[in-house]
């Protein structure tokens, strides 16, 4: 080593020392500790939360727990199940987010401490002790909300809301499946991930049908009485695809009542639909990772201070993304991305006795009704009243009768925002 290399290692090291000692609160340096971050969940929160804290405070020691060595990302994958896109574009390694200074450990937390501080791992492996944790580990689908709803069921008629093999399986199925059949799509209550996504679904998937089979259809079965830019997805299906979608909603008989795996048919109280394919969205709640630390509360949804997404029900735990109740923030990918940055800036200036700022969010959601063909939701959220509400006016919906070069620009920021929160969070 060069007497110069030394010289500028030991700078790096004084600096990186005087910055700690500016960075820390007293009892943490008379522990002589650096203080250690786990995040559970590779996702777009997780993720985005891990890369947000590296970039805030490079002396945190930061560990990304994640169950699975590529994470299946679901914006976009409905295009993947109409076949206009290959669904292998959905998956993405974390090979940039360890290059960036980040200890990424594929394992499923099966225990959390939230007294001594400590998570668990199936892989057996030494507990991993934590200063703070960040959790973002989605939603699971409620099993049994209704009778024949049973494993069998769930993946006989996937939801493929994060598994990038139900949304394989479901692609493979259209393609089998004989012109004239009928493909149920069923859409749950709120809260759910999404709102847009089952409608989406409809949409590409018709799309689908009236280039190849258009003697089929497309029946959604509505757990609500209304959904998310109804107008805008009804106009559009009135013009792109007339008498391909049915959509019937709850006073029409759109809730389930019961399933029949063998022979594929759903029951409501009014009808009964024999499916050539189905596609069953259940509802949701936090996915268990939340239940294993304590975090979710009786409806399932894990309660947050909205200033730094700290647990309300454990300390030293903040919760992001669609497990977390933020408000009227919808269960988006951007929405966790926006929520990522705040509790990362939130835990950096906790950890080093600050108070932090009070965030405004944001979130984005496209959705696809024909590659050329988009409509959009964006909304500015700030807190009120101990909560997040949209900004004054609401989220802005994509205009009204708008001709279809608007609809086909915000397809094409579709494919762009796509391409960037992916970039940013995985690239
Ligand atoms: C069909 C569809 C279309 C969508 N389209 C859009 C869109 O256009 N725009 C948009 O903004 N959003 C969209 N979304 C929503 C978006 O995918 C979610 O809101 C987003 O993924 C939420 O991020 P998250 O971090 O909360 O959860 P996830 O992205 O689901 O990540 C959770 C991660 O935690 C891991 N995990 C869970 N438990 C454990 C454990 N115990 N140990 C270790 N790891 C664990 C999981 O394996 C997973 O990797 C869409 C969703 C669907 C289903």
């Amino acid at each position: 080593m060069t007497a110069a290399r030394a010289t500028r290692r030991q700078f790096l090291k004084t600096t990186a020392a005087a910055a700690s000692v500016v960075a820390f609160p007293a009892p943490m340096l008379a522990q002589g500790a650096r203080p250690n971050v786990v995040v559970i969940g590779g996702g777009f929160g997780g993720t985005a939360c891990a890369r947000a804290l590296r970039k805030a405070d490079p002396a945190i020691a930061i560990t990304l727990i994640t169950s699975n060595d590529r994470y299946f990302a679901s914006p976009h994958s409905n295009a993947g199940i109409a076949g206009l896109t290959d669904l292998q574009q959905q998956l993405f390694s974390y090979d940039g987010v360890g290059a960036d200074g980040i200890d990424v450990k594929i394992a499923t937390a099966t225990a959390i401490d939230p007294v001594k501080k400590t998570v668990r791992f199936n892989t057996g492996s030494e507990p991993l002790h934590y200063e703070r944790m960040v959790m973002s580990p989605g939603i699971q689908l409620l099993k049994g909300f209704i009778p024949g709803y049973d494993d069998r069921a769930m993946s006989r008629m996937p939801a493929a809301y994060f598994n990038g093999g139900e949304a394989s399986q479901l692609r493979g199925e259209l393609e089998a499946m004989e012109d004239g059949g009928t493909v149920v799509i069923s859409s749950p209550v709120n809260p759910a991930r999404c709102p847009p996504a089952p409608y989406e679904r409809a949409s590409l998937i018709a799309h689908y049908l009236k280039a190849k089979k258009p003697k089929s259809k497309v029946i959604v079965l509505d757990a609500k009485e209304s959904f998310t830019m109804q107008k805008l997805f009804e106009a559009a299906w009135a013009e792109l695809y007339p008498g391909l979608i049915e959509w019937i909603g709850l006073s029409n008989g759109g809730a389930l009542s019961e399933v029949d795996v063998s022979t594929k048919t759903l029951s409501t109280d009014f009808d009964k639909y024999k499916a050539a394919v189905a596609s069953i969205i259940p509802p949701q709640k936090a996915g268990a990772a939340a239940e294993l630390a304590g975090v979710a509360d009786r409806t399932g949804w894990c309660p947050v201070d909205p200033l730094t997404f700290e647990s309300r029900l454990q300390k030293g735990i903040h919760v992001i993304g669609d497990a977390a109740i933020a408000g009227a923030m919808p269960r988006s990918a951007s929405a966790a991305q926006s929520q990522a940055r705040t509790c990362a800036g939130a835990i950096a200036a906790l950890l080093s006795g600050k108070t932090p700022a009070a965030p405004t969010l944001t979130s984005s959601c496209y959705s696809l009704i024909a590659p050329d063909y988009a409509i959009s939701q964006k909304g500015i959220y700030r807190q009120a009243d101990d909560q997040y509400v949209a900004a004054e006016g609401g989220p802005v919906l994509s205009p009204a009768n708008a001709p279809r070069s608007t609809r086909k620009t915000d397809a094409e920021q579709a494919y762009a925002w796509f391409k960037t929160i992916t970039g940013e969070v995985f690239g």
